[in-house]
């Protein structure tokens, strides 16, 4: 049994572990290149069953009316489900339906194909868009029904998987498309767009490693350039000829790249379409994506075909993408962004800056007032702030998407509680609103104000991603990971990202880009990742292939320093160093100015929320006073864990305690102790008077004592030298304990007995100053009730003596961590004696699965990546193994000791998910380390509200 076991040296391979480093059938699967390989939706191409015939798959909506609604995300993805919603309650929605993420699982469990009955279903799908657009799919004569394919799973995934746009289109088409609209332009700009789009996504013609541009970019760069003297040229200057000779290079690029011609029957298009959407899924950004966000592959994504409404008819139509209240800040106003003459995919692409949606009133001011309403109708229907993507076509606006908008920490804090104020929403929902792994984003440094006020702005741009960033700028995204292993802070600076930077944006401290607004993807994902971000700095001239930054006449190389302030949107050159963000300030600095401040306010409000929510309390794993302080101030109440080791690392303390570990005798055993003995009284009296009353579980040693012996060859000299004894005998002694690994069992009860005086008669004193101390000991690292009591009868002793000795009576009890498996399914035994359990799951998850804590990191990645383990299990506690002796144990605990305390002290004990689980067993507290204090107040009181709800 033991900590030491281990973190000993490599033994073999554990099966697991060969199995992470051979190819497994999983991460086979989970690493196909689908874009490629994406299946045609192909009629007839499934084995027909019974139940497939049954099923519907495909869910209509148009003219008012919807087969599906709001509530039927798992089945129709977000998108789908949203859009038949806002069909429902009379939003203007483009007709349109949705093929079901049952079939996303179908064509995975069944080699890539369909049920059977689909094709039919498909085509009843589109009879009915024509009907109600007037429209028919594939017309060469009038205007042609052209469709959106979009992916849609049941968390928005922004930009993750694919989307092909004026599908339906081919020589002809366009042609009638052209006649139809009278608009040469238009028509030939929406073939090309098709193209290059299906192109990429279907066809496969992509970026190859090494490459930096996409191929249709660079043919279309280079045309500009050729044609006009500037690669850079927006592509609305193209005209009707231009984009016909664009048409005919991409057609060549299709055929040189592939092999083939582009396919031009539109439903051989809309099948390939499908099928990409659903290969997808799998592709490799989507897999890092969903393992960030732990969205389960099994949910597969549905499809959505719309038909399309056009933003590029002229300068009466745009698109524009906006949210109901601004996503970094919170604050209510109507914001987003708009291109005129543009479809959609510009906006989020960040091709053209976009202009701010409010320049709309003035611009197209019937669209605007339009726009305002069905803003106002979203967020009392939705009861939530929404992300919408319009078009306006000829002055008409059509809604494309609905969804809960992605926000900032700070933006969820403030939406929430603002949204409580203004009777939208009651305070429960409003904590539950609020993502617990974000709110440490209110928590985010801010650069230090006095060093700031020197630095030079070099640039502005967009505030994307709120906080305050430093690091070494790297150009592209594999760089800025390499350079991250190495420990550097890093700055992914892009001319625009695209989700394939998403490793990169991952590694980085921040995100900075040219181009693109607060809607591109770069903002997008920034905010999700609570990475601090600015966009769409535009005066920053980045040359990739020289790997440099030029603005202001300056020139920046790959490495150098720059620093950004994602919340003002602002550049700045060099290091500068953060400060604490105003939360901070208020609450651990008692600084007055911050706690005027806004998001100071609304944090306090969240957090008394918490507090009247929670059934489970939150304690802190703290060491020092100042530490018990910061945690006080963010609600803790009480300590869950002192690591009473950490106290002998200060000053000369160290000197006494390997004096200890290498005295022969009992006596200089003692003497050393002795030594120790008002250090730890002082430790311990501090902690008591920081604590005003509040509980301590104090941790008696739980050392591998070789640790505080010296291990480099100067050392162990100097230490020899110092205490006056060979420096074979240290040799010896730190060989010894390293191979036998003294636990529990074996340990001097001397030690016991002066940390339980030291304690004793700390209390004694705190009591006496009026503090109330109020000490739980807490014997780590048992697996035998024997071990346990052996300990505790010491620990009463020196109890008995210290309280006649000071003539005064202690409040205390002792107890125990559960940290090892034989200790977590003998609880019932170990409850005999411990007052009190608190599960150390940094150990039990080391012990229980036979994986060192210490050196984890070596393959733990591995075991994501290839879906052995979902969650890194020494963060997230692994529910159904470790989590089941936890159950274990909390159950026999409570078999013989009906009223045993229980808590967590191991670090998951700040997880969110971690503390949900804990609140589902049972406990009575968590804890964690003071900053994670609030995170774990917030996941304690959602816990609580969810468990009520049932
Ligand atoms: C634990 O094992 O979970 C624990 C809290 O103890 P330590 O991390 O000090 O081993
Ligand atoms: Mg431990």
């Amino acid at each position: 049994m033991a900590k030491k076991a281990a973190r000993a040296p490599k033994r073999s391979a554990t099966p697991a572990r060969r199995a992470a480093r051979s190819s497994t059938p999983v991460r086979k699967a989970a690493k196909a290149a689908p874009r490629k390989a994406a299946a045609p939706l192909r009629k007839g191409a499934a084995r027909a069953t019974a139940t497939a015939k049954a099923d519907k798959y495909v869910y209509s909506w148009g003219a008012g009316k919807a087969d599906g609604n709001g509530s039927m995300k798992p089945l129709l993805g977000g998108k789908g489900a949203n859009l038949a919603e806002m069909a429902r309650i009379g939003l203007p929605v483009p007709a349109g339906f949705t093929i079901t993420t049952e079939v996303c699982t179908y064509f995975y469990a069944n080699k890539r194909t369909y049920p059977a009955s689909l094709e039919g279903q498909l085509q009843q799908g589109i009879a009915k868009i024509e009907k109600i657009m007037g429209y028919k799919f594939g017309d060469a004569k009038k205007f042609p029904l052209l469709v959106a394919v979009r992916s849609g799973a049941r968390d928005s995934m922004p930009g993750m998987m694919d989307t092909i746009l004026n599908l339906g289109l081919n020589d002809e088409t366009v042609v009638a498309l052209e006649n139809a609209t009278q608009n040469p332009r238009f028509a030939w700009d929406c073939y090309r767009r098709f193209i290059q789009m299906y192109g990429d996504v279907v066809l496969g013609v992509q970026k190859r490693a090494g490459e930096d541009h996409e191929p249709f970019e660079s043919v279309l760069e280079h045309y500009k350039h050729e044609h006009y003297g500037n690669g850079e040229l927006e592509d609305n200057k193209l005209t009707a000829d231009d984009l016909k000779a664009i048409i005919v290079l991409f057609k060549k690029l299709v055929k040189e790249r592939t092999g083939k011609a582009f396919p031009t029957d539109p439903w051989e298009q809309l099948r390939g379409a499908a099928g990409a959407v659903f290969g997808s899924w799998m592709n490799d950004r989507a897999i890092v994506y969903r393992r960030k966000y732990n969205i389960p592959a099994e949910w597969g994504t549905a499809v959505n075909v719309q038909a399309m409404v056009f933003g590029n008819t002229g300068e009466e139509s745009g698109s524009g993408v906006a949210f109901t209240r601004d996503p970094a800040t919170g604050e209510k106003v109507f914001y987003g962004e708009f291109l005129l003459n543009a479809q959609g995919e510009d906006v989020v692409a960040g091709v053209r800056t976009p202009e701010p949606v409010a320049q709309l009133a003035g611009e197209m001011p019937k669209a605007y007032k339009e726009l305002e309403r069905i803003r106002k109708v979203l967020e009392s229907h939705f009861k939530d702030m929404q992300d919408f993507e319009f078009t306006i076509q000829d002055g008409t606006v059509y809604m494309l998407q609905t969804r809960n908008g992605k926000r900032t920490g700070v933006a969820a804090v403030r939406i929430a509680t603002e949204m409580v104020k203004e009777g939208l929403i009651d305070w429960q929902t409003a904590v539950m609103r609020v993502p617990a792994d974000q709110l440490d984003q209110v928590l985010a440094p801010i650069f230090d104000r006095v060093a700031v006020k020197k630095a030079a702005v070099i640039a502005k741009g967009l505030p994307a991603g709120p906080g305050a960033a430093s690091g070494e700028v790297y150009f592209n995204a594999d760089r800025a990971v390499e350079a991250a292993a190495k420990g550097k802070k890093v700055l992914l600076v892009r001319i625009e990202t695209s989700p394939e930077d998403l490793r990169g944006m991952i590694a980085a401290e921040g995100i900075l880009t040219a181009r693109g607004g607060v809607s591109s993807h770069a903002a997008l994902v920034a905010r999700q990742m609570g990475k601090v971000c600015v966009c769409g700095a535009a005066a920053l001239q980045v040359d990739y292939n020289k790997r440099t930054l030029t603005v202001g006449g300056e020139t920046y190389n790959e490495g150098d320093w720059l620093s950004i302030d994602g919340t003002a949107g602002e550049v700045y050159a060099g290091h500068i160093e953060t400060g604490a963000s105003e939360v901070i300030q208020g609450l651990v600095e008692n600084d007055a100015e911050s706690k005027k401040g806004r998001t100071f306010k609304n944090f306090v409000q969240l957090m008394k929320w918490c507090g009247e929510a929670t059934r489970m309390t939150v304690r802190t794993n703290a060491d020092t006073p100042e530490q018990v302080r910061n945690a006080l101030a963010f609600g803790a109440v009480g300590i869950g864990l002192t690591r009473t080791e950490h106290m002998f690392f200060e000053g000369d303390r160290i000197d006494a305690m390997r004096e200890m570990i290498l005295a022969d005798t009992l006596e200089a055993r003692e003497e050393a102790l002795a030594k120790l003995l008002p250090y730890q009284r002082e430790d311990f009296f501090g902690i008591f008077k920081e604590l005003k009353g509040y509980p301590a579980t104090i941790r008696f040693l739980d050392p591998p004592l070789h640790e505080f012996l010296p291990n480099t060859e100067d050392q162990q000299k100097d230490l020899a030298k110092k205490l006056g004894i060979s420096v074979e005998k240290i040799k010896q002694r730190v060989h010894d304990l390293h191979e036998f690994n003294p636990m529990l069992g074996f340990r001097d009860p001397e030690i016991t007995a002066m940390q339980a005086r030291a304690v004793f008669e700390a209390a004694a004193d705190a009591n006496k100053k009026g503090y109330k101390a109020h000490p739980e000991i807490m014997i780590p690292l048992v697996g035998f009730k024997k071990e346990l009591d052996l300990q505790v009868d010491l620990v009463h002793e020196v109890a008995r003596k210290v309280q006649a000795e000071r003539k005064t009576t202690i409040k205390y009890s002792v107890g125990t961590m559960i940290e090892v498996p034989r200790g977590a399914v003998t609880a019932d035994e170990i409850a005999q004696t411990a007052e009190f359990f608190s599960f150390g799951t940094n150990d039990l998850t080391q012990t229980t699965l036979g994986m060192s804590r210490d050196d984890s990191g070596s393959f733990l990645p591995h075991y994501e990546e290839t879906e052995i383990v979902k969650k890194n299990p020494f963060a997230t506690i692994d529910q159904t193994g470790v989590g089941a002796l936890m159950r274990i144990a909390v159950e026999k605990g409570r078999q013989t000791r009906k009223d045993i305390k229980l808590g967590i002290c191991g670090e998951h004990g700040g997880e969110p998910d971690s503390v949900k689980f804990c609140d589902a067993l049972g406990l009575d507290y968590v804890s964690c380390s003071p900053f994670r204090v609030p995170v774990a107040r917030l996941a304690a009181a959602q816990a609580a509200i969810a468990a009520r709800k049932k």
